[in-house]
């Protein structure tokens, strides 16, 4: 899709649809967060884009929803192979345009490939398993339960972690027999449109999938009210996904929402301190600490505290912050100047509340140039504080002490979200009690943010709505019928 010269300023057609590409009339910077370099333009779309989009989607939809899932898988294993040979490619864009470092673009790209293996596996087993009988307590009728693709999908995904969220959707859309309109974050097109060119030389027919790259006000907004999908399907912020739910409910399209989080990492008594500083470092820090599921308040037993408190800090002090793609760099730049002056503003916002500041948070003295932030460390954080209850989506955690089991489930259970936990003890029994007992999606227990298609994604109370990965992201694009006849 992009030129060789990949990371010259050009103009990209920002719309794939109907199996062509296409030029909208807004031109939208696509900039790169470590030197602040416009890369590319990319021409996006409007409401009239979206409603072409899925006019087209429709249109294929009856054609694609009666293939066989071994001919659907077909497809889903062309782009996994096709994001396999791109590799290396789609690891400098994803870098150059998120700011994430090289090595954490190519777990990302992995992941892609992972996903839409996986999916393709799940297509195949559908054949034959379309209908299920159903046992009624009645002789007079038999009864069957049948599978089917829900319908035209509008998918909406965000800009920190660039076609793995476009994966975690479209794979399982695509399986269950969905046609879809696709828009990506206006943040990070340019790994998106290299996913999209893989996508349009699978051999998918045309229609079958449909891109609108564009603003959220102007593409999201038209798609999310667009009275010919059957569902949204996004992932973003909470105060979008409201508007998102909202929109939808005008039509009683269904939703699924992939949401904030604000989790806790929980470091027992027992726990081994450089596990558990290795794991709150990489849940607070990993990919600029811009993660749903960053662990970004750490609960530590009383007896460990201060020894946890320093190394954590020594840590966080050591962290290479640079340009993402040199080598030995652990930390880039965060993704946008719009998230690196919210970020500032939350630790601005904290320390006024009276937490207390221990490391970082302030640009690197040597980066002029870029959204450099060095990982901080707060402790003494207020209760009430918007730095202990508010996303920040930044490298920030707050460290706090607890002095039992049931105080530290309280405080991790107290928050409006519920994405995911982790747990660090060497208790087996405790470590089980602790996750057995939290409000969320996804407990890893002395395990960093390991995540595997198979396993479900996503969270309780206002993180998410529905699950996404596994056979449940499967079933979120399906509708069930019951056919009942009488014998
Ligand atoms: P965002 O809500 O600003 O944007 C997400 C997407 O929605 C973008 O494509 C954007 O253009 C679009 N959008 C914006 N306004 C819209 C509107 N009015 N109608 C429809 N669409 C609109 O979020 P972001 O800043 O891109 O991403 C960060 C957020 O995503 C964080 O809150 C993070 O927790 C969340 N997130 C959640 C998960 C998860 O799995 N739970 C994963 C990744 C990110």
């Amino acid at each position: 899709m992009l030129s060789g010269a990949a990371l010259m300023p050009q103009i990209l057609p920002g719309l794939f649809i109907d199996g062509q590409w296409q030029s909208g009339h807004e031109l939208l910077s696509a900039i790169n967060p470590a030197t602040e370099i416009c890369l590319a333009q990319v021409a996006s779309g409007d409401a009239e884009a979206v409603d072409t989009a899925v006019q087209a989607a429709r249109s294929a939809f009856a054609d694609w929803a009666q293939t066989s899932g071994a001919q659907r898988a077909k497809v889903l294993r062309a782009i996994a192979l096709g994001v396999a040979e791109r590799r290396e490619r789609l690891m400098h864009l994803q870098s150059s345009n998120s700011g994430k470092p090289l090595s954490e673009a190519a777990i990302d790209v992995d992941d892609v490939i992972a996903t839409f293996e996986y999916y393709a596996g799940l297509a195949e087993a559908l054949d034959g398993q379309q209908d299920q009988a159903l046992v009624l307590p009645s002789e007079d009728f038999a009864a069957r339960i049948r599978r089917e693709p829900c319908g035209v999908v509008g998918l909406i995904v965000p800009w920190n972690f660039p076609m793995v969220t476009t994966a975690w959707k479209l794979a399982p859309a695509l399986a269950a027999g969905c046609c879809v309109v696709l828009k990506p974050s206006e943040v990070t097109p340019l790994p998106e449109l290299e996913l999209a060119a893989i996508i349009a030389e699978s051999g998918l027919p045309k229609g079958v999938f449909n891109l609108v790259c564009g603003t959220g006000r102007a593409v999201g907004a038209a798609l999310s009210g667009h009275p010919g999908l059957a569902k949204i399907s996004f992932t973003g912020s909470n105060a979008v996904g409201v508007q998102v739910m909202q929109r939808a409910a005008e039509t009683v399209k269904g939703v699924s929402l992939e949401l904030g989080g604000k989790s806790a990492l929980i470091v027992l008594a027992d726990a081994d301190l450089d596990l558990a500083v290795d794991l709150a470092s990489g849940g607070g820090f990993f990919n600029a600490g811009q993660m749903c599921s960053a662990t970004s308040r750490v609960l530590v037993a009383e007896p460990l505290f201060d020894e946890f408190l320093q190394r954590l800090t020594q840590k966080a002090q050591s962290v290479q912050v640079g340009n993402p793609l040199e080598d030995g760099t652990e930390m880039g730049p965060l993704a946008s100047q719009a998230q690196y002056l919210r970020v500032m503003a939350h630790i601005d916002v904290g320390k006024k509340a009276g937490a207390r500041l221990l490391c970082g948070g302030e640009r690197p003295v040597e980066r002029t140039v870029g959204y450099f932030l060095r990982p901080a460390v707060f402790t003494d954080v207020p209760l009430d504080s918007a730095l202990w209850r508010e996303e920040i989506f930044g490298p920030v955690l707050c460290v706090r002490r607890f002095t039992s089991e049931r105080e530290a489930i309280a405080l991790a259970n107290d928050s409006d979200f519920g994405l995911v936990a982790s747990v660090v003890g060497r208790d087996a029994e405790a470590t089980e009690r602790v996750a057995n007992a939290l409000q969320a999606g996804l407990v890893w227990i002395n395990a960093p943010q390991v995540i595997f298609p198979q396993a479900a994604w996503g969270g309780y109370k206002q993180s998410s709505l529905g699950r996404e990965l596994g056979p449940w992201g499967l079933a979120a694009f399906q509708e069930l019928k019951h056919v009942i006849r009488s014998v």
